[in-house]
C-alpha cells in the first residue's frame, strides 16, 4: 500500500542524535543514497541473479522496476496468465526474450531455463504454496510474497518442498531490509531503551474490488493482508514467538464488500517475557500505520511504518530526542530485498527473512482468528 505520492514527500533528513551509535547506523541510510549499494561489493563482478516474476500484478511491477535499479539482480523470465498482453510489455520494458515469457501451464518448463536463478511469486495469497512447490521442483529459489501462504499447513509444505530440492525460501519482509528500520532495531539492542515492555501497531485502509476480499484467493482479510506487518515486526524485533491472544473481528459495514473477509480486526499478544502488544488492521477505515515501541527508558514510534517510503521514526531514548525521516524512494525497499536474496543465492547465505519465518507468523495468525471466534485452520 502506498499512500503518499513521492512528490508529497518533501526530501529532508532531520537527525537529533548525538552519539556514537547514530554515526555507525547512519551509515546505512548513507549507503542507500549511493545506490545501488550491493552492487558496490564483490558481487558486482558477477552476473545477476536471475529472477522469473510470476503473476504480473501491482507488486510485480514495482519488483520488476526494483531489477531494473540493481546490478546483482534481474529479471530474466516472466510468468503469466496474459503473454501477448502483459507478457510482451514487461520483455521489451526489461530486456526479457519471447522465448522466456511462460504462462502458468507451460511454468514447468523454467526448468530448462539456464537464466533464471530464482522465482518472484507476486500471486494472490492462495497461490504462493503451489507455485513455490513447483520452482523448488525446477530447481529454482524462491522469494514469495507475504502472507506465505493462507494456513501454517501450507508453509509447511513449502519449507520441505524447498529443503528436499536445495534451493533457498525467503518471504518478502521488506521491513527487514529497510535502512530506517534497521536503525529502529539496532537502537532496542543496544539496550538503551532498557528492557522492552509493550508495543502498539497499526495498519488501516480501505480495499475495494480485489481478490483480497476473497476468503478462497485472501485466505483471510485485513489481518492476512495489513496485521501481518506490525505482527511480524514486532515479533522480529522481540525475537520471541507470542504466546497469548485476545481478539476482536468486527465487520460494520453491510453492503456485502466484507461478506468473506473481516473488515477489522483489533488483538493483542503477550510474549514469554511479558512483553504485550496491542494492534489493530482493517480493510474498511482510515487510520494510521505505526509502530510504538515502548521500553523502560524510552521510546520510539515509527509512522507510515510499512508503506513504501517516507517512514517517519521519532522517540526519546535515553534522554535523547530522535527525529529522522527515511530518504530512500520506492522501490528502494524492493531493491535492498532482491539484492539480499541475490547475496544468499550467489553466496550460501541463509536469508534473514526465511520460510521459517513466514510460518510462524502463520501460525500466531491462525491463532489470532482462533481468539477472535473465527479460526481459519
Ligand atoms: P495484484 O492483484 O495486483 O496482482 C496479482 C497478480 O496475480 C495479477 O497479475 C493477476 O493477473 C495474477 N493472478 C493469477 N491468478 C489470479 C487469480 N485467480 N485471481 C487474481 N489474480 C490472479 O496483487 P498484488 O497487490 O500484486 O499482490 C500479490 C501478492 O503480493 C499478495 O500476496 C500480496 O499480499 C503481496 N503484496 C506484498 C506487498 C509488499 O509490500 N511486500 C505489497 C502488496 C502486495
Amino acid at each position: 500500500m502506498n499512500r503518499r505520492s513521492t512528490s508529497a514527500i518533501a526530501p529532508r533528513y532531520i537527525v537529533r542524535m548525538d552519539r556514537r551509535e547514530f554515526t555507525k547506523l547512519s551509515a546505512l541510510a548513507l549507503a542507500w543514497r549511493c545506490l545501488p549499494a550491493y552492487a558496490q561489493t564483490a558481487g558486482a563482478a558477477q552476473k545477476p541473479v536471475g529472477y522469473a516474476a510470476i503473476g504480473l500484478g501491482t507488486i510485480s511491477d514495482i519488483f520488476m522496476r526494483a531489477c531494473a535499479q540493481s546490478q546483482t539482480a534481474k529479471v530474466t523470465a516472466l510468468v503469466t496468465g496474459h503473454p501477448d498482453t502483459k507478457g510482451v510489455k514487461y520483455s521489451a520494458m526489461y530486456g526479457v526474450p519471447k522465448s522466456s515469457i511462460y504462462t502458468y501451464e507451460t511454468f514447468d518448463r523454467i526448468l530448462d531455463n539456464k537464466d533464471v536463478d530464482a522465482i518472484y511469486v507476486g500471486l494472490p495469497n492462495s497461490m504462493h504454496c503451489e507455485y513455490t512447490v513447483r520452482a523448488a521442483q525446477a530447481g529454482k529459489h524462491v522469494l514469495c510474497e507475504k502472507p506465505m501462504a493462507i494456513s501454517s499447513a501450507e508453509c509447511r509444505k513449502m519449507i520441505d518442498a524447498c529443503r528436499q530440492a536445495k534451493v533457498k525460501l525467503m518471504i518478502g519482509y521488506r521491513v527487514h531490509y529497510d535502512p530506517t528500520w534497521k536503525q529502529a532495531f539496532q537502537m532496542v539492542k543496544s539496550g538503551e531503551m532498557g528492557q522492552l515492555q509493550s508495543f502498539q501497531g497499526g495498519f488501516y485502509g480501505q480495499m475495494r474490488n480485489t481478490w483480497r476480499l476473497s476468503k478462497k484467493l485472501g485466505g483471510g482479510g485485513a489481518l492476512m493482508d495489513l496485521g501481518i506487518y506490525p505482527l511480524n515486526t514486532i515479533r522480529h524485533i522481540t525475537g520471541e514467538e507470542p504466546t497469548d491472544f485476545t481478539a476482536i473481528i468486527s465487520t460494520r459495514e453491510q453492503s456485502g464488500r466484507f461478506s468473506e473477509v473481516e473488515q477489522s480486526m483489533e488483538w493483542t499478544m503477550k510474549f514469554p517475557s511479558g512483553i504485550i502488544a496491542s494492534c489493530g488492521c482493517s480493510y474498511g477505515q482510515s487510520g494510521p500505520c505505526f509502530l510504538s515501541i515502548n521500553g523502560e527508558k524510552g521510546y520510539l514510534v515509527m509512522e507510515s511504518a510499512f508503506y513504501y517510503e517516507g517512514e517517519h521514526l521519532r522517540g526519546e531514548v535515553g534522554d535523547q530526542p530522535i527525529d529522522q525521516l527515511a530518504t530512500g524512494r520506492l522501490p528502494f525497499q524492493f531493491v535492498l530485498e532482491a539484492e539480499h536474496f541475490a547475496d544468499c543465492i550467489r553466496n550460501n547465505k541463509q536469508p534473514e527473512s526465511p520460510g521459517e519465518e513466514g510460518l510462524k507468523d502463520m501460525l500466531a495468525i491462525e491463532a489470532i482468528y482462533k481468539a477472535a471466534g473465527a479460526p481459519i485452520a
